[in-house]
């Protein structure tokens, strides 16, 4: 069975207690990789201007503590080109949230950066983050 690295637990812990039950639960199935929880006003600085985000500091929910979003891709990391490979795994951990939720394990609805509208479609987004999960209050 797939583990997370020391790397992905640490930054896996610095996130809401829902989303670290629904990334415990996704990498038994679906190895992948913590790419970021918590945000610092530096680190969001950094990503607002590379264009990543569109939040300023504090407004990201990488920004609250514990962080309200946190973002994850597939392990091993695909090529960043092939977004079909991201897409994928992201609908795999909404299936995952969809059923934790209902079971009463998580008490937030998640929210998947590449379906901001949450439709179930991408087509029709601007703005993909496709490693971005966040909680939806
Ligand atoms: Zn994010």
């Amino acid at each position: 069975m797939p583990k997370f690295s020391q790397e992905s637990f640490s930054k896996l812990s610095t996130c809401h207690i829902d989303l670290q039950t629904l990334f415990y639960e996704v990498i038994k199935h679906f190895d992948c990789k913590i790419l970021e929880g918590h945000r610092n006003q530096v680190e969001q600085d950094r990503v607002f201007t590379d264009g990543k985000s569109k939040l300023k500091w504090p407004d990201g929910k990488h920004n609250a503590t514990p962080s309200i979003a946190v973002d994850v891709c597939p392990y091993p990391v695909p090529d960043f080109k092939n977004l079909s490979d991201f897409v994928f795994f992201g609908g795999f951990v909404m299936g995952i949230a969809s059923m934790l939720k209902d079971q009463n394990k998580i008490t937030h609805a998640i929210r998947y950066g590449a379906d901001w509208k949450n439709n179930q479609r991408i087509s029709d987004e601007k703005f993909i983050d496709a490693v971005h999960f966040e909680l939806v209050s």
